[in-house]
């Protein structure tokens, strides 16, 4: 049988140039892309890579894992989930709505879904609700980590290059907010959730 993934990448494979390079795709022409069109060039597409190779990390190496047991990271606790801030951002606020275990989106039951949804929910309005936040996105790529995390960015207002999906190369361009303002929302948020 063949693999569809192999059908995708040779389909891909004939619209690539000699270097293995893609064109430049529409979101380089949008309001809210970071970058300059011109002198951009995309990367080339490498060989695929299968099996993958194994990227999580052990929880005595995780990042979140880490955040959960620092009282002035954590911001909420639930039964199967948590909710997290990041010790520095550019951005508003961010949090993170994280397992409480080292453990992936995969191994959640019904319940844990369920918790999730409505912890996404209510860390959504919390963010949406603080002084001088335009809007709130949420994403999850913790894929690679082993350890669910769900981001929830807090756009500042009237700042209208920030929205949309690269609110996140954005923020990783621009300087952090200071601390006392970050620990200040932090509280606000923490209350939001109890
Ligand atoms: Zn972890």
């Amino acid at each position: 049988m063949s693999d569809p993934a192999e059908v995708w990448r040779g389909r891909v494979q004939q619209q690539l140039d000699a270097a293995g390079r893609p064109s430049l795709g529409d979101m380089a022409g949008w309001e809210v892309f970071p970058f300059e069109r011109d002198g951009l060039t995309p990367k080339p597409l490498g060989e695929r890579v299968v099996p993958e190779p194994d990227r999580s990390r052990p929880a005595d190496q995780c990042g979140t894992c880490r955040a959960l047991a620092r009282d002035d990271l954590v911001l909420h606790t639930g039964s199967r989930l948590a909710v997290i801030r990041p010790g520095g951002t550019s951005l508003m606020f961010v949090a993170n709505v994280v397992a409480r275990a080292h453990e992936r989106l995969d191994d959640l039951d019904d319940d844990a879904d369920a918790e999730l949804g409505r912890l996404v929910a209510r860390t959504y309005r919390a963010l949406r609700a603080l002084p001088g936040v335009g809007h709130v996105q949420v994403s999850k790529w913790e894929n690679g980590g082993g350890h669910l995390s769900v981001n929830v960015l807090a756009r500042p207002l009237g700042v209208l290059e920030l929205r949309g999906s690269n609110l996140p190369v954005w923020a990783d361009m621009l300087p952090d907010i200071p601390q006392d303002e970050l620990e200040a929302r932090a509280d606000v948020v923490r209350a939001a959730l109890a």
